[in-house]
């Protein structure tokens, strides 16, 4: 299998440290306001490699971090006048309701920053011992000059920067990117008692103490999104490889970012999606194979008529799918034999391409490509009548449905559900009978029969569609409940 990791810039080899056991860290949120679609675009392809390294046989702990104590969830603790590991508190229970309604895979633990303050004590301690952090007013910092790797990951020159550098400098420290480990807190701030003033850890420590602790000196894969990799994880490596001596992890992934409309999602650009708003308006299957239909290292332009456009793909699938199923009903297993050999042959291509476009770094997006390309000629295969049919649909249903699980785009429940994804709106019949209806209602209004054509809108409207009268005629819309 081939990765692209981060830090050799290059396609390499995947070779677990231990054989058939892969231990991977994913740095998680700040818990201080609901998790959005990045978020979820990191969850999902972070998950789906977890579920592909396990479906291959590994034994994979995974390890996803709560940063619960940070100046943001301080700052939002002072807005609302309560105590800030309650704001955590909230938006860790609010992370879990998302996540797991995106049918994101519970990692090994989660732990959190402030539940491991010893530990991220003792690490700093061992960092002051060893020459990397000095304390300044009660605070620690770590000298980056000390660590002669410091910019290997986000390939920074540091020399150079600072030989032209006129940045607003912290005076008390020795170089300007020396970043803080220990922080000393304000009157009223939540705090812990360490060898310096009482304060609260900076936020890179906590990744480099947590990981150490659940995973090693060294581990196989850290992951993260890409706006992560400078400072974050550049100084998850200075700290934990200057304290070890030894490499930290084998393996860097990182996700590409979500753009809302061609623009960088932000809160003051007022487009921004929650995790909660998209779940009001899609299926977490259609949240999922939006996000997989693109490699999870491309950024993904997010637009309302994309995902729609995916829906309506993913309904097309599972339509077939629940064909598949109903031809299938009274096989008792779904084996090999008695399948027609056409369709057998043309299910071992497709697994074997789906297994390819994965074991290269993870393309998704080609592995759903290959899936689409398969059902289409499998929709027309089932389309006439033969004997080894019911067989044959019993096994493509088995195959479908071990890759639709593998990527969580579909569960049974989904595919056999009522209606699916517009599914009653089968080759555009819903579309064609409201467009009748509103036919009626205008010839309606012609004859000056207002009673009647306002029974129509309103019994449409009961019915979940929303017409609309324009310039250019009524339109229409469907409301979902
Ligand atoms: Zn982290
Ligand atoms: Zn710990």
């Amino acid at each position: 299998m081939k990765i692209f990791d981060t830090l050799s810039a290059k396609m390499t080899d995947f070779i677990p440290l231990k054989e058939n056991e892969v231990k991977m860290y994913v740095c998680g949120v700040t818990v201080y306001d609901e998790c959005h679609l990045g978020h979820a675009r990191a969850a999902i392809c972070f998950d789906v490699i977890r579920k592909y390294l396990e479906f291959k046989g590994n034994k994979v702990t995974m390890i996803v971090n709560f940063t619960d104590v940070d100046d943001k969830i301080i700052n939002r603790a002072k807005l609302e006048k309560v105590d800030a590991l309650e704001i955590s508190r909230r938006y860790i229970d609010k992370y879990f309701v998302d996540m797991d309604a995106l049918k994101i895979e519970r990692a090994t633990v989660y732990p959190k920053a402030t539940e491991h303050i010893d530990h991220i004590i003792k690490f700093i301690e061992a960092l002051i011992e060893r020459g990397f952090a000095y304390v300044v007013d009660g605070e620690v910092y770590f000298e980056v000059s000390k660590f002669a790797e410091y910019g290997k990951l986000s390939k920074r020159n540091f020399e150079d920067m600072l030989a032209g550098a006129r940045i607003a400098v912290d005076e008390r420290l020795k170089n300007p990117h020396d970043f803080c480990l220990w922080k000393a807190a304000k009157p009223g701030e939540i705090s812990w008692k360490s060898p310096w003033a009482e304060g609260r850890p900076g936020w890179h420590i906590e990744c480099s103490a947590m990981s150490g602790h659940y995973l090693g000196d060294t581990f196989d894969i850290h992951g993260g999104g890409l706006d992560l990799i400078f400072p974050h994880h550049e100084n998850e490596i200075a700290q934990s490889e200057a304290k070890t001596g030894k490499t930290f992890a084998k393996y860097w992934l990182h996700n590409g970012l979500v753009n809302i409309n061609s623009e960088k999602m932000s809160k003051s650009l007022g487009n921004f999606f929650t995790i909660s708003a998209l779940l009001e308006k899609f299926s977490p299957f259609v949240i999922r194979y939006f996000i997989l239909s693109n490699h999870y290292r491309s950024p993904i332009n997010f637009t309302v008529e994309k995902i729609q456009e995916l829906e309506k793909a993913l309904g097309s699938l599972t339509r077939f799918m629940k064909r598949m199923k109903q031809f299938a009903s009274g096989v008792p297993a779904a084996g090999r034999e008695g399948v027609k050999s056409e369709i057998l042959a043309e299910a071992d291509a497709f697994e074997a391409k789906f297994n390819e476009f994965m074991e290269n770094d993870f393309n998704t997006a080609g592995a759903i490509g290959s899936m689409f390309q398969c059902f289409s000629v499998f929709n027309q295969a089932f389309a006439g009548e033969f004997p080894e049919k019911a067989k044959s649909a019993a096994y493509v249903y088995g195959v479908f449905m071990r890759y639709a699980e593998l990527l969580a785009i579909a569960d049974e429940d989904f595919i056999m559900a009522e209606n699916v994804q517009q599914g009653a709106n089968v080759d555009g019949l819903a579309d064609e009978l409201i467009k009748v209806l509103i036919k009626v209602r205008s010839t309606l209004k012609g004859e000056k029969n207002y009673k009647m054509a306002d029974f129509v809108r309103d019994e449409i409207k009961a019915a979940g569609v929303v017409l609309e009268d324009t310039k250019e005629g009524t339109k229409f819309h469907i409301e979902r409940k």
